[in-house]
C-alpha cells in the first residue's frame, strides 16, 4: 500500500472518539496517524495500519512523498 505523510486515511474501526479519518503524521517500520477528531495520535506498526485502513482519502502533495522516501 502506498502511504505518505499527509495522507488522510479512513480507518474500519472508529477512534474511541467517533471519528474514522486520520492523518499520516510518519510513514516507516511504524505508521503515526493523528485523528482528525480529537487531534490524539497512535503509532501502529504499518502491517495493522494497512490491514486497518478502508481507504485513503487524500493523497498528499508529491513534495511530501520524496520527502518521506528519504527516510525510509
Ligand atoms: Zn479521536
Amino acid at each position: 500500500m502506498d502511504l505518505h505523510v499527509g495522507d488522510v486515511v479512513v480507518l474500519k474501526k472508529p477512534h474511541p472518539c467517533g471519528e474514522t479519518r486520520f492523518e499520516l503524521m510518519r510513514v516507516g517500520m511504524d505508521v503515526r496517524l493523528k485523528c482528525t477528531g480529537c487531534g490524539r495520535e497512535v503509532l501502529v506498526p504499518r502491517k495493522k495500519a494497512e490491514k486497518s485502513i478502508r481507504t485513503v482519502e487524500a493523497q498528499a502533495g508529491q513534495e511530501a512523498a520524496e520527502r518521506e522516501a528519504e527516510h525510509v
